[in-house]
């Protein structure tokens, strides 16, 4: 699948080559994103022309879907793991309820941390959730993460984050005591964060990443998103650099006859929660609706997706979650945080949120059995491979500017250097297309003048370090 996946993409990426090199050796009109800079530096080339780092690759073939099973398999096993079940010491003992799960959770970062030479920091955030609708009473609510602290001095106060929910709930948000496997929601999202932190731990005996990665395991998703809501916040408060979040929920790959394993969805808002109106406003008058710090990252892990074999490609969806539903990637877009949400392409709604049983011949509940795998250890892959380019990559370039003094067909753009690039590139796409088309080497100074039209397209620029590992892009802020 993955081999067939990769010769269409390498036969689309050629024809498209082939369409850029005719439309110049014919003088063809070219569309606004097909001008060239010409005269000046190097051509153009296609932004979809994928680009590897060997240690990463290797780094994320240490995934292993059946560690990711034996995680899951001992998540279900303690029967309900509702944010309101038991956690008192008698119940962790029996290995019964939410209480086990986070213990056993983060014993597991423990011994992770323990075979790589005490590489990761293991933390809890405890906080206590006031009554609410789904919270009979004030509970104690636990967050269970692992910090694989960057190598660079300067750069690790940059933090990379991939997160799944630890709780799960039957067909009763308020029952606390019947089963409620959550295998696949989200005990597949809790094996991706706990796997990626597994597999990058290891790698990084011998691959630095200058900048932090964070893997964390919170819970209350399922009584109000409480968990992620107060670890956001808490990072707000903290001044913490979070550059990415990757919230894995519901990434299962539900073996119904109609699901779609070459591909996970990625959902990225468009206009940032957390804008305020005068932002909103300004997005509105330069037509930025498609460029939040989230669809950037979301553009990332396409980017990160052609140029990795992990098996599943992302498949972007621009809204910020499925109708009806809801996810912890929010509660850090609410704080300013760039946010995405991975989950299968098709759900099966019998196999979540339904105490297990037999009606009518039909079985419900979210059990193992409908848990693929090795399509899980595909979107760890993906997520790992992402945590890893952006922890290896350069600070992306602050203080980026376009200038608009004049009237001119001609774009010039301006930024500050980054800690750790040795050298920039200028990507850009017609203001109708999805994802980057066409990136410009900028390979000294941080200044480029290109022959595109400001007006026809959107311009992004990014930092790259020698190895050549790229930052998030930066959408340029006009200047007059
Ligand atoms: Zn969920």
């Amino acid at each position: 699948m993955a081999k067939s996946a990769g010769s269409c993409y390498l036969s689309t990426c050629l024809i498209a080559a082939a369409a850029v090199a005719l439309a110049l050796a014919f003088n063809a009109p070219l569309c606004p994103a097909q001008e060239m800079a010409q005269g000046q530096g190097p051509a153009p080339r296609l932004a979809a022309d994928p680009h590897a780092d060997s240690h990463i690759a290797e780094a994320i073939r240490q995934v292993s879907a059946d560690r990711i099973r034996q995680t899951i398999e001992k998540l279900v096993s303690f029967q309900n793991r509702s944010t309101i079940s038991a956690q008192d010491e008698a119940s962790i003992k029996a290995g019964k309820g939410i209480g086990a799960a986070r213990e056993w959770i983060k014993a597991e970062f423990e011994r992770y941390s323990k075979e790589c030479g005490g590489c990761l920091e293991v933390k809890t955030d405890t906080f206590t959730e006031p009554p609410a609708d789904r919270i009979p009473k004030p509970t104690d609510i636990t967050n269970v993460y692992a910090v694989l602290r960057g190598t660079d001095a300067q750069q690790a106060n940059r933090i990379m984050l991939v997160t799944g929910h630890y709780d799960s709930r039957n067909s009763d948000p308020l029952n606390g005591t019947d089963p409620a496997p959550g295998a696949n929601d989200d005990g597949s999202g809790t094996a991706v964060s706990l796997e990626c932190a597994r597999a990058l731990s290891k790698a990084a005996s011998h691959l630095k990443f200058p900048a932090t990665i964070i893997f964390l395991t919170v819970a209350g998703e399922e009584q109000g998103l409480n968990g992620s809501k107060h670890f956001a916040q808490m990072a707000k408060q903290q001044g913490w650099k979070i550059e990415a979040v990757l919230n894995n929920d519901i990434v299962g790959g539900d073996r119904s006859a109609q699901q779609d394993a070459s591909v996970v969805r990625v959902f990225s808002e468009g206009l940032p929660a957390a804008a305020p109106e005068a932002e909103i406003r300004r997005i509105r008058m330069l037509g930025g609706e498609s460029d939040s710090a989230s669809r950037e990252l979301a553009r990332y892990i396409a980017d990160v997706g052609r140029s990795y074999t992990a098996g599943v490609k992302p498949l972007l969806i621009f809204r910020l979650d499925r109708f009806l539903r809801g996810g912890d990637h929010y509660s850090f877009n609410q704080q300013g945080f760039a946010a995405v949400r991975f989950t299968e392409f098709r759900e099966d709604f019998n196999h979540q949120h339904q105490t297990p049983r037999i009606e009518n011949g039909i079985e419900y509940g979210d059990l193992p059995k409908f848990v693929d795998f090795d399509y899980v250890a595909h979107v760890a892959r993906l997520n790992a491979a992402t945590l890893a380019s952006l922890a290896s990559a350069p600070a992306a370039p602050a203080t980026v500017k376009m200038q608009t003094k004049n009237l001119e067909n001609d774009t010039t753009l301006t930024w500050e250097a980054s800690t750790g690039a040795a050298a920039y590139e200028v990507v850009w796409r017609s203001t109708n297309a999805a994802d980057w088309e066409y990136v410009q080497t900028v390979s000294s100074g941080t200044r480029a003048t290109l022959k595109v039209s400001k007006d026809n397209v959107i311009f992004g620029v990014r930092a790259v370090d020698a190895a050549g590992h790229r930052s998030l892009p930066v959408v340029p802020e006009p200047e007059r």
